[in-house]
């Protein structure tokens, strides 16, 4: 199982998912190759031009991140399942900080069903949302221990059952601990689609949908980690220029190029 050494990072790789995205309590979970409801015809808002887009920009991902790996420690799909819950609304680095001593008192599902809550959550304190994660991590053992033989399961709609485990995190764990084809969309990726004109979808699913479309099956365990590190390493925060950029100086739509230099303007006005 890889393990990066790039641990750090301002904010959590996979910043919102911990159920968020996920279908609500007691719905079943999509099966990766149904379209995600209300999506609408994919086929319709992905057009050509931005099939066009996304083979350059793949190209441009690979020669800048040949070999992305994730920056969640880990040994096993189970301790990437903990990483990846935990990492929702935090950095990596923070939770590589808490997982080695989780990870030795609780390396297996029955080590951590054994833990209280309170346990669980004084090991992670430091990550946001402790006493929810906490919580999750511990049905979400108990789950495992009672109804998989204490293993994780390798199927998308296994996974959104167990507590704390989205969409997108169900994506992760199988495009990285099981090698399936996935591609789990956060906000973050959910943004940047939409600045490089590849998507038009209201939500990360919308837009998970239309990525999977555009993307070669082969390249999407690759590109959504791919796709984070340029964010992180291009995208400030603050308003900038987007003829610099390696990717929105040409992929932008004109409506956004149009808009930044609205903003642009208007920002300079307001601080002469
Ligand atoms: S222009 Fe800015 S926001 Fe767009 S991809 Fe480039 S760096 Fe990121």
């Amino acid at each position: 199982m890889r393990v990066s050494a790039s641990a750090g990072g301002r904010r959590g790789f996979y910043a919102d998912d911990a159920g968020r995205g996920a279908p609500r309590r007691g719905r079943r979970g999509l099966p990766l190759s149904k379209k995600v409801k209300g999506a609408g015809s994919v086929r319709r808002r992905v057009g050509a031009e931005a099939a066009v887009k996304a083979a350059r920009i793949q190209v441009i991902l690979d020669s800048l991140y040949p070999e992305p790996a994730i920056p969640l420690e880990h040994a096993d799909p189970f301790t990437l399942l903990v990483a990846v819950v935990l990492s929702a609304q935090t950095t990596d680095k923070k939770v590589n900080q808490v997982t080695p001593a989780l990870f030795a008192a609780a390396p297996t599902p029955e080590a951590l069903a054994r833990l209280s809550v309170a346990e669980i959550a004084a090991f992670i304190r430091e990550v946001g949302l402790a006493p929810q994660k906490a919580r999750a991590l511990h049905g979400l053992a108990e789950r495992l221990v009672n109804e998989h033989g204490s293993r994780v399961p390798a199927t998308f709609e296994q996974l959104v059952q167990l507590p704390g485990v989205g969409r997108k995190t169900a994506n992760v764990v199988l495009s990285q601990a099981f090698g399936q084809p996935a591609f789990p969309v956060d906000t973050h990726i959910h943004r940047l689609a939409a600045r490089w004109g590849l998507s038009r979808g209201r939500t990360p699913d919308h837009t998970e949908q239309d990525l999977r479309r555009l993307f070669p099956e082969a390249a999407w365990n690759r590109l959504h980690l791919q796709i984070i590190y340029f964010g992180r390493e291009y995208c400030p925060a603050l308003r900038h220029d987007l003829g610099a950029c390696p990717i929105c100086s040409w992929a932008a739509t004109k409506q956004r190029i149009a808009d930044e230099r609205r903003r642009g303007a208007g920002s300079q006005r307001a601080r002469g």
